[in-house]
């Protein structure tokens, strides 16, 4: 996994991340802009990371070609909005398809100008990080419109995985619970909302030994609300509890892997709620929006 970035401007920003990567675009359009030639080869690549047939995008200019060669499928690209004032760095995307051709027609088909020809595809992922904490973070100033950022750099975070999942673990604010409403009703949303329960289902399927620990060093209080299933239920309830990975990018990735600080422990009720919220969240905002809820209830509850 490579870590490259893209400094957009805020312009570009502002016109085009409302269009592909904070919207979603069909698979099927995508195709139908692709070149001849590979239209079969994007079409099964595509579908296959994105079963709801949706995806994002995002493409660079000609100039960044000689940066861009090097972007492989797996590799993390960040999107700078603005390096003004402290910064805005909010997409972190997950490359899933990228192809190292020319796609001019696509390009104007997503932003109305082919001057965006190499294009990736990816879920963008909220992120909420400032220019001013990226440098910092890789201890350089980087410079340079697309630019990769050398391994090296990123050592204290045991390297673009880790770094990437620090990212992705903090990220998540209360706020993105408010995009929720709008998306809750909808098809699509109910449809992922179960994709990612299945892989979820499967990833501790093919990782029992994490679950197992995680149960023994976090026992089976929920982590969120505290809630006890031997408590209320009795001998029923012994031993149950369900194990959630907070950062859902490695439930589809075999090449990260996670350890016990990767997983928690929730009650039914906290899973179900916590895998409505999108971006993923940390427990601990999880449990403010718990308690934020639950002023007024001031006896009975488990919360501790
Ligand atoms: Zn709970
Ligand atoms: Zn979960």
């Amino acid at each position: 996994m490579q870590l490259f970035f893209h400094d957009v401007g805020l312009k570009g920003a502002n016109e085009d991340f409302p269009k592909t990567v904070f919207d979603n675009i069909s698979i099927d359009d995508i195709v139908e802009h692709s070149p001849a030639e590979l239209k079969d080869e994007i079409s099964q690549t595509l579908s296959a990371e994105f079963p709801s047939g949706f995806c994002n995008a995002w493409g660079v200019p000609d100039g960044a070609k000689s940066i861009i060669k090097h972007l492989n499928t797996n590799d993390v690209m960040l999107l700078i909005k603005t390096t003004g004032g402290l910064g805005n760095m909010p997409a972190l995307c997950h490359i899933k398809g990228f192809w190292r051709v020319h796609m001019p027609v696509l390009s104007k088909f997503l932003w109305g100008s082919n001057h965006f020809p190499y294009v990736f595809f990816f879920k963008t992922q909220n992120i909420d990080l400032t220019w001013f904490q990226f440098k910092e973070d890789v201890k350089f100033r980087p410079s340079g419109n697309v630019y990769r950022v050398r391994e090296d750099r990123l050592r204290h975070f045991d390297g673009v995985e880790g770094y990437v999942n620090q990212l992705l673990n903090k990220a998540i604010s209360v706020t993105n619970v408010l995009d929720l409403k709008v998306q809750e009703n909808t098809q699509r949303y109910e449809y992922e909302e179960g994709e990612r329960h299945t892989k979820e289902v499967n990833y501790f399927r093919r990782n029992s030994k994490l679950v197992k620990e995680a149960k023994e060093h976090l026992g089976f209080v929920c982590q969120a609300c505290g809630f006890d299933f031997e408590k209320v239920y009795g001998d029923i309830g012994k031993n149950y509890i369900e194990c959630h990975h907070l950062n859902p990018l490695s439930e589809r990735d075999e090449d990260l892997t996670s350890t016990i600080n990767d997983v928690c422990i929730l009650c039914s009720n906290c899973h179900r709620m916590i895998h409505r919220i999108r971006p993923a969240m940390s427990i601990a905002d999880f449990r403010k929006i718990i308690k934020s809820n639950l002023i007024n209830i001031d006896d009975g509850w488990p919360l501790n």
